[in-house]
């Protein structure tokens, strides 16, 4: 039961017809799609891994698309290799304008994801830049900004910096940004249909909280990003306070220009409530050349020694004894974010330096940084690739010993020792699927 005053301010927010076809749309099933991590799969090769369940392209995100009813992403071994992203459709909307803006050939090397767990727009924003633009992603509550930094750490790429601050805290990070993604907390209306307590917790008020809140949010993050700069304001909700009102405040109150606003409504597109305005700050900065005001010195990683886990083009820093791998081009930014920030991932793990040995990470098997004949392969079945995302033993021939890769669908998944007479499962015990398999 949709509460009457949600009625009235929908209809106030989007007009009495519009309103009125949305409403009945409210009851429906919501969507399920999917993205491809095109570093990993191309879209031909995800579409016939789902092949009895693929349900059509997605309109603005063409390399996406529906799945006809929602499998055990779980249980789909390839889900864990990074090769794809279940994403609410709609919400890849914010990939399609980001591609306009770097398809018109505008510096965007820093960007910023500000509310950005569990990871669905930082992830599809990683897949459009190029290796040599920086994407600090960040999320305010802690448990969050974990499940961001494995969702990251999956995608594999190593251009990428998880936060875990809150808005105002970015201030140090002046005019740093050339792009800022604020996808802010909403009272959730467009999600009416996928959760059941966004329509219980609705209410008039906590609609002008929530308004109130992302004009705060909004002021916060403000002077972080560059004058001529990019911001896209998003919401998944449909009321005019927390979606038209709040962009042209920022347009009047911080100084910008609407480029876009778009509203995507059940029933009319194909996937959930979602709005989204692109903006442009006032003024014109070439690049953004602000500076972090460090509020620590940047300290010199310790000498790493020699692996040749990685490819070329990556710096590798000793962190206690975690040897991580850095893109060279993209240090001295990093630094820069690590010296203002609470960072709580960067770069990528590589291995742990235990004496002489280099016992491989979890993450290096994810990551684009991984040199591809670093190791052994083993491809195993969804039988066995299973078996090893449920930390169970797996059997192996004598040889070779030592650090075996294994890929399901030829996608590395992770890492086994073999000592000849037993193997040891590396996948990290926090990672351990726990449905049954059988
Ligand atoms: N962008 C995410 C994605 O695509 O997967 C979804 C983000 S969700 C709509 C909004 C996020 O804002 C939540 O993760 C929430 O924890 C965070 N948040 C809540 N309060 C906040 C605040 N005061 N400032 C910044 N972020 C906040």
């Amino acid at each position: 039961m949709l509460p009457e005053r949600f009625r009235e301010i929908l209809t106030e927010s989007l007009g009495e017809q519009t309103a009125s076809e949305l409403l009945p749309h409210l009851e429906d099933t919501p969507s399920v799609s999917v993205r491809p991590n095109t570093a990993k799969i191309s879209t031909e090769g995800l579409r016939g891994h789902f092949a009895e369940l693929y349900d059509g392209p997605v309109d603005w995100a063409p390399e996406s698309f529906y799945l006809s009813a929602r499998p055990s992403f779980t249980l789909d071994p390839l889900f864990h290799t990074g090769a794809y992203y279940v994403q609410e459709a709609a919400s890849m909307y914010v990939g399609h304008l980001l591609e306009g803006i770097l398809a018109e050939g505008r510096p965007v090397r820093r960007l910023l994801d500000l509310c950005a767990a569990p990871g669905g727009k930082t992830t599809d924003i990683l897949s459009r830049i190029p290796d040599d633009s920086l994407l600090v992603t960040n999320e305010v509550m802690r448990g969050r900004a974990t499940i961001l930094a494995e969702n990251v750490a999956k995608w594999g790429r190593a251009n990428v910096l998880v936060t875990n601050n809150d808005p105002a805290d970015l201030k140090g990070l002046d005019s740093w940004f050339d792009f800022v993604l604020v996808d802010a907390p909403c009272s959730g209306e467009g999600m009416f249909r996928k959760d059941d307590e966004a329509v219980e917790d609705w209410s008039e008020d906590n609609v002008r909280l929530c308004a109130a809140r992302q004009r705060r949010i909004l002021s916060d993050i403000w002077p972080a990003l560059r004058d001529g700069g990019y911001m896209i304001y998003s919401t998944c909700t449909f009321n005019h306070f927390e979606d038209e009102d709040n962009a042209a405040w920022i347009a009047s109150e911080l100084g910008a220009e609407i480029l876009q606003q778009r509203h995507f409504l059940p029933g009319r597109e194909r996937g959930e409530g979602f709005y989204c305005a692109l903006l442009r700050k006032s003024g014109e900065s070439a690049v953004a050349d602000g500076r972090a005001s460090s509020r620590q010195r940047v300290r010199k990683p310790a000498p790493a020694p020699d692996c040749d886990y990685v490819r070329d083009g990556y710096t590798l820093a000793l962190k206690g004894d975690l040897l991580k791998a850095y893109p060279a081009s993209l240090m001295e930014d990093m630094q820069a974010v690590e010296a203002s920030l609470k960072v709580i991932h960067s770069g990528v793990a590589v291995a742990t330096v235990k004496g002489r040995d280099l016992i491989p990470e979890a993450d290096l098997a994810l990551s684009c940084a991984l040199r591809e004949d670093a190791f052994p392969r083993v491809e195993l079945s969804r039988e066995d690739a299973l078996r090893f995302l449920a930390k169970e033993p797996l059997a192996f021939p004598q040889e070779p010993r030592g650090y075996l890769m294994m890929t399901y669908c030829g996608l590395p998944l992770g890492f086994v020792k073999n000592l000849g007479n037993r193997s040891n499962n590396l996948h990290p015990m926090a990672r351990r699927i726990r449905k049954s398999i059988n």
